[in-house]
């Protein structure tokens, strides 16, 4: 049989090679990177994905497993001539453990998972701007991070298990809530930051939490990066504190300018915005804290309405929105430690104008971790990619001279690839070849993500 009619046969009615249906497939959120697939399958249990993966691996077909395709790093892009395998259709969800955990479908995105956890009375605790679309399965294969890992944790933290099928087709079922399991090498843990090259996750064990409550958010405009750095444990000290985040004064005029809206404090410098519960604390308390930690009180604006903490909080989580509308940018995830998290964002303007002097840098990220999102547009038009290479070479040699991360929380894709070996060197690197050929020895799932 032709391989084309043994996919049909393994899940049928969910395949489709309909170039329009497919489009969308096809090219990645940031429109920097696209592919050609020859199909896309969408099955709907995990004893579908096995029929479907069983059949690659016969036909020495390549598979690329998308869930929202929301990723930055270009991870779930077809290679040319590969099958989608998306896993949006694998939906199921069990109910609410006594021990707040919940199994869900791959599928599931975190926008719903988070509404089953309040339902519950609980949260998921991952908090990403691309909730609405990024999937329990994606989150789990990029360990994502996000707003909230201060006090909740990557997804790693709050993922106690799950079900995967290899690309023999073999299913792993390791759907457990129990925390305390040592029963020998930890495969949940192996697949999760996997960036599906060794399994396809089709469920994951959630562990939820009690989530605070009356939160407040707190939005301060600082003169400079260096004032904000100082004012950090200040900040952190705040009760009940559960995200720091940050964002050069350029970026949250970007977001004032893109959604009409002005901006409570004057837009420029350095932003920090924090959010804690309140319900211990209030307002006023909050206030007096962050004063007698010698910040300025014109400084600082605080919501306490949901309606008022959606509006303030805007200002940090629609800035990669409005970058978007603006061009094509080079985006790149990094970090570095706290103590040099200065000098790194003082030097970073030069590197990068080295390169290109027109080129437009947007700065923001998580500041409680000390992680940057660095955004670079073009001054006209869109990069060349020699040109596009250039910056992240820049940014990532500067990164690394500052002992920090090329990828602290997005992954490394296709993107980031040839700069893993200068982050993980020889060794690491072979052991990591090592545990992909022994899952996938024919090499058939995600091809050019993470190794070569
Ligand atoms: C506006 C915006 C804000 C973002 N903010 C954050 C942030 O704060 N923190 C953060 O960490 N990320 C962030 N991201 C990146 C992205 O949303 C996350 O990486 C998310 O976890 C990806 O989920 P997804 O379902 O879209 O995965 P996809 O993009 O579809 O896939 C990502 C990778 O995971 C693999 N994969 C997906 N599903 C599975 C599966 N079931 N089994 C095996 N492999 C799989 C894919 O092959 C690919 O390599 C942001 C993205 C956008 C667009």
């Amino acid at each position: 049989m032709e391989f084309d009619d043994v996919l049909d046969a393994a899940a049928p009615g969910r395949v489709t090679r309909d170039a329009d249906v497919m489009a969308s497939y096809s090219v990645d959120w940031t429109r920097r990177w696209s592919g050609r697939p020859r199909a896309v399958v969408r099955p709907e249990s995990a004893e579908q994905v096995a029929d479907v993966l069983r059949a690659c691996t016969q036909h020495g077909v390549a598979v690329t497993v998308q869930g929202g395709n929301t990723g930055l790093v270009g991870g779930a892009v077809p290679s040319d001539g590969s099958v989608v395998l998306s896993t949006r259709a694998l939906r199921s969800h069990g109910p609410v453990s006594a021990d707040g955990s919940v199994t869900v479908g791959a599928g599931v995105t975190l926008v719903e998972l988070e509404s089953l956890a309040a339902e519950a009375g609980y949260t998921a605790g991952l908090s990403l701007a691309s909730g609405e679309s990024a999937t329990v399965g994606g989150a789990a294969s990029t360990n994502a991070g996000g707003a909230r890992v201060l006090r909740y944790g990557s997804a790693r933290q709050r993922i106690s298990g799950l079900r995967a099928v290899m690309p023999s087709g073999d299913i792993v079922d390791r759907r457990t809530s129990l925390v305390k399991d040592n029963t020998g090498y930890d495969l949940t843990n192996l697949l999760i930051g996997s960036e599906g090259t060794l399994a396809v996750i089709t469920d994951v064990t959630w562990k939820l939490v009690r989530p605070l409550t009356d939160h407040l958010v707190v939005a301060m405009s600082f003169p400079d990066v260096r004032a904000a750095v100082a004012a950090l444990p200040t900040i952190l000290q705040l009760p009940q504190i559960d995200a720091v985040e940050w964002a050069e004064g350029a970026a949250v005029s970007r977001v004032a300018e893109h959604s009409g809206t002005p901006t409570p404090l004057p837009a420029e410098g350095f932003w920090v915005f924090a959010e804690m519960g309140s319900s211990l604390v209030g307002a006023e308390p909050v206030l007096e804290a962050l004063m007698s930690g010698g910040l300025d009180s014109s400084r600082i604006a605080i919501a306490e309405s949901a309606a008022e903490r959606r509006a303030l909080w805007s200002f940090r989580e629609r800035i990669t929105e409005s970058i978007s509308t603006a061009g094509v940018p080079v985006k790149l995830d990094v970090g570095v430690p706290a103590e040099r998290f200065e000098e790194f964002v003082g030097s970073i303007t030069d590197a990068v104008h080295s390169v290109d002097a027109d080129a437009v840098l947007v700065l923001f990220g998580h500041f409680a971790e000390s992680n940057i999102h660095v955004n670079i547009l073009p001054g006209a038009g869109t990069f060349a990619d020699d040109v596009a290479g250039a910056l992240e070479d820049a940014v990532l040699e500067l990164v690394l001279s500052h002992d920090g991360t090329i990828s602290a929380e997005h992954g490394i894709g296709r993107a980031k690839r040839r700069w893993l070996i200068r982050q993980r060197g020889e060794t690491q690197l072979a052991a990591m070849a090592l545990l992909k050929n022994a899952w996938d020895p024919h090499r058939i799932l995600n091809p050019g993500v993470l190794l070569d």
